[in-house]
């Protein structure tokens, strides 16, 4: 691998770099309001952002983004991620970019035009419906949600929660087990949904870590009953449901982390920033070793999460599916999110904790990083597994 495949779009960088400075950090806790105010102001930046050339990043042109794959992105994502509203602020946010991703490469053309085409434009937003309460989210080959055919459509039957977004949303994606004597992997098939079916009940904004969120920061219970839905709502084949959410959950997995990539870079200079400001009796914080060695563990850590993104979105633009890259930097990369933020917190005391700086918001969201889009265990489980496997077959790992 040479630096120079790795070589970073110098000039769109710098533009969303420069907006995300100018535009978004400064008007970050009135977009977070969510009030009228905090909408309008929202939807300005957008448009600014549209003019600017930069919307949809993450979607190549011919779906109504301007994106050029996963190399790109990461760096464009860095800067993005500084702000929880970046995403939204660029297009670009869970789960709507997922959803658009699976819409553009499995998609019917009526899909598309009804769709996809308004999900990438911004002017809808939708929810991807697949966790259950009642079972286990790491294991959906144990999801209930039935969907049985009568005639030419589909009666939807479950329950789940966790569906983000959902709240406000057009439209979700709905995992549903269609065939129950088919072998685990083949029982389930992804299902469009208007929300305004009748059937559809957003029940409530599940309250994560004290807060409930409104519209796109909801992660709703959603409640189906004897929700019907035309055939042709079928999102790929039948039985294809476990395919799909792989090739969603992958690509997603990495944008989380690029986006995450910004957060603990923020959450490192306020570290640094705040450490050489704080006077004690003995001098600055940044004179001792406790927290010289916070700042050099975090430096070390952020930047081999930065190498480990590249390093896969490089691999997955080659066309490889980068399994193993993508499930060590979604926990490698969780955990070193949690640390940065909690050294950065620590070295603020008590302010840390207070809406006098952003850490303690970066802290409450960063947690479900660890448990979103699988838990770090079952991300583990996958590297290990596939390791030992070349082993097994008598190679050994080939650190390319
Ligand atoms: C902020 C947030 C947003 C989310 N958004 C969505 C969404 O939009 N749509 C959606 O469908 N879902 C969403 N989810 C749900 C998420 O995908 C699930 O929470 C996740 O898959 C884990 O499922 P679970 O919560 O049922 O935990 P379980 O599967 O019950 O697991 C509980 C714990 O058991 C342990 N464990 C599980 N499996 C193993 C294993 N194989 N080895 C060792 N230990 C293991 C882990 O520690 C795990 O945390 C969201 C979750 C969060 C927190």
């Amino acid at each position: 691998m040479t630096a120079t495949a790795w070589a970073p779009p110098t000039e769109r960088v710098e533009l969303v770099r420069a907006f995300m400075a100018e535009r978004v950090l400064p008007n970050e806790a009135a977009i977070e309001r969510q009030d009228d105010a905090g909408e309008a102001l929202l939807r300005r930046l957008q448009d600014e952002v549209r003019d600017a050339g930069l919307w949809a990043p993450h979607m190549p042109p011919e779906a109504g983004g301007t994106g050029s794959g996963f190399l790109e992105y990461a760096y464009l994502n860095e800067h993005i991620g500084r702000s929880t509203w970046g995403q939204l602020v660029f297009g670009c946010q869970a789960p709507d970019a997922g959803n658009a991703e699976i819409l553009h490469l499995f998609g019917t053309e009526e899909q598309k035009e009804r769709w996809l085409r308004p999900l990438v434009a911004g002017t809808i937003r939708s929810f991807f419906s697949m966790t259950e309460p009642e079972v286990p989210g790491s294991d959906p080959t144990t999801l209930r949600t039935r969907a049985v055919r009568d005639g030419d459509e589909w009666v939807i039957d479950g329950h789940k929660w966790f569906s983000s977004g959902a709240d406000g949303a057009a439209f979700g994606i709905v995992m549903a087990v269609t065939d129950p004597d088919a072998a685990p992997h083949a029982r389930a098939t992804q299902i469009i949904v208007p929300a305004d079916t009748p059937g559809v009940e957003i029940v409530r904004p599940i309250v994560v870590m004290g807060h409930a969120g409104k519209g796109w920061s909801t992660h709703c219970e959603v409640r189906y009953t004897n929700v019907r839905v035309p055939d042709a709502n079928t999102l790929g084949s039948e039985g294809a449901g476990f395919v799909i959410a792989q090739k969603r959950l992958g690509p997603g997995r990495i944008h989380h982390v690029m986006r995450w990539l910004g957060q603990m870079q923020r959450a490192f200079e306020l570290m640094c920033s705040y450490a050489l400001e704080r006077e004690t009796s003995t001098g600055a914080l940044a004179g001792k070793q406790t927290v010289q060695n916070w700042i050099a563990d975090s430096y070390a850590e952020i930047q081999a999460c930065r190498l480990m993104t590249l390093d896969a979105a490089h691999k997955i633009d080659a066309g490889d599916e980068a399994r193993v890259e993508i499930s060590a930097i979604k926990f490698f990369a969780a955990k070193v999110l949690e640390d940065v933020i909690d050294r950065a917190v620590q070295v603020h005391g008590a302010r840390g904790l207070t809406d006098e700086t952003p850490l303690a918001g970066m802290m409450m969201i960063a947690r479900g990083g660890r448990i979103y889009d699988g838990p770090d265990e079952v991300h583990r489980q996958v590297v290990a597994k596939r390791i030992l496997r070349a082993f097994a077959d008598g190679e050994s790992w080939h650190f390319a």
